[in-house]
């Protein structure tokens, strides 16, 4: 038969993955961007993006691991600051990973892959897609796929009320991109603290434009002291990044004191509500296109899964893709597209809804039992690889008391 075609909307994490894995496995693609290269290599920051190693690996399998000497995460760190002890450590502990993460600044990565992507044979369109771009796309292409990210074509895909778990934004959002960082000791590392009551701060190295950094993120619960970013210049930005710092995380600070931004956009604020969308959005001609990644499932950046959820979903669509042959691409297979990704998304979704939400009992037990207990701590690191892992003993009581009592066992 003659090769498919495939028109993809959106050049990021989701849409470049599957454009190059559909045209290594013959398929004809266009991808639609509504930004050129030069334009998101000189625009502003967008993500943290630090991908740990089952989503790198689908790069890797892609050919995609351009940057073998980029700065490596090593390991995870985990503290809980209490606001009402300020410089005191209530619980902490780190772990390695067992595979390292990294982080690649998108402005950096999705030049590349579009310059990949065309390389390989696929056709490269800049526009910003509306309704009319997709009827045009849908009557050309034998089927449309939506990966625009938060971009607001999004919005044609409903959303999903019993699987949306939050209507509005849980916590205000700030990257501060810096160079100077004094490095962790023993190994590299995401470090996370919790201030309850206020947010979480996590930080960790990456490159970016100018070459290796550190990503400062805060996470900030609306309305308190690190819900303080509108409105701030680039200087002022940075300069609220450290006095939060000097406020709740005095070890923090120490390390930061001397840090300056890697470049003027390396800054961003934002809040969006964590939304489940419905996976197909109907046309006005009729004809449907199915979302994917952060169309269909968005999820607040504080577990850092987002790019991560876009690598596996392209691997699962590009599977579910190659998998069904030469027969149609109608609704049935579409959704049931969705469907397969979100037996994995879920969980993610379901951990990360739980992150936002004041810790359980038996998970603060945990967080200080891996203190004392480095297998609990490296299951910890690993989830951020695999999060599925914590539904049966970190999202569920029984489970977790089951799990610790297992370490009292003797054998
Ligand atoms: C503050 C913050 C920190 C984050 N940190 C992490 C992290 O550490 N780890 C992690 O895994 N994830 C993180 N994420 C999330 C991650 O960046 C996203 O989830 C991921 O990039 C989503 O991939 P995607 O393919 O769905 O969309 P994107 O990668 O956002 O790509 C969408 C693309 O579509 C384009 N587009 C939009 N609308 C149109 C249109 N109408 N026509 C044509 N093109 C269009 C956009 O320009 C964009 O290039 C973070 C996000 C935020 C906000």
């Amino acid at each position: 038969m003659d090769s498919r075609h495939i028109t993809i909307v959106g050049a990021g994490q989701s849409g470049l993955q599957l454009g190059i894995g559909l045209l290594d496995a013959g398929y004809q693609v266009t991808l639609i961007s509504n930004r050129t290269p030069e334009q998101i290599r000189d625009g502003s920051i967008a993500s943290s993006q630090c991908m740990f190693d089952q989503a790198l690996g689908h790069e890797r399998a892609l050919g995609l691991d351009l940057w073998p000497d980029a700065p490596v995460v090593e390991g995870i760190s985990f503290t809980i600051a209490p606001t009402e002890a300020p410089g005191v450590k209530a619980i902490s502990w780190d772990h390695r990973l067992d595979a390292t993460a990294q982080s690649i600044d998108q402005r950096v990565k999705f030049p590349a892959f579009m310059a990949e992507f065309e390389k390989r044979g696929g056709t490269l369109v800049f526009e910003d897609a509306g309704i009319a771009e997709l009827e045009r796309y849908a009557e050309n292409s034998d089927m449309v796929l939506v990966a625009a990210g938060k971009g607001e074509i999004a919005q044609l895909f409903t959303r999903d009320d019993q699987r949306s778990h939050y209507a509005a934004p849980q916590r205000a959002l700030a990257l501060t991109y810096v160079n100077g960082m004094t490095p962790r000791e023993e190994f590299s590392a995401v470090n996370f603290n919790v201030i309850p009551g206020v947010g979480e701060y996590f930080v960790f190295p990456a490159l970016t434009t100018t070459g290796p950094c550190e990503i400062m993120v805060f996470e900030g619960l609306p309305g308190s002291d690190m819900d303080s970013w509108k409105g701030l210049t680039p200087a002022e930005h940075l300069e609220n990044s450290l006095r939060i710092l000097r406020t709740h995380l005095p070890w923090e600070y120490e390390r930061s004191a001397n840090v300056e931004l890697t470049d003027a956009n390396g800054v961003l604020q934002g809040r969006f509500p964590p939304t489940v969308r419905h996976p197909l959005a109907t046309l006005p001609s009729g004809k449907t296109v199915v979302g994917m990644a952060d169309v269909v499932v968005l999820n607040d950046p504080i577990t850092g899964q987002g790019s991560n959820n876009a690598s596996k979903c392209a691997a699962s669509y590009l599977a579910s893709i190659i998998g069904h042959g030469d027969a149609a691409y109608d609704d049935s297979f579409k959704t049931s597209m969705f469907e397969e990704y979100w037996k994995y998304a879920q969980h993610v979704a379901r951990w990360t809804n739980t992150m936002l939400a004041p810790p359980a009992e038996h998970a603060l037990s945990l967080f200080a039992a891996a203190q004392q207990n480095p297998s609990i701590a490296q299951r910890f690191a690993n989830g951020f690889d695999y999060p599925p892992d914590f539904g049966s003993w970190f999202l569920d009581a029984q489970g977790a008391a089951d799990y610790q009592a297992s370490f009292n066992t003797v054998a």
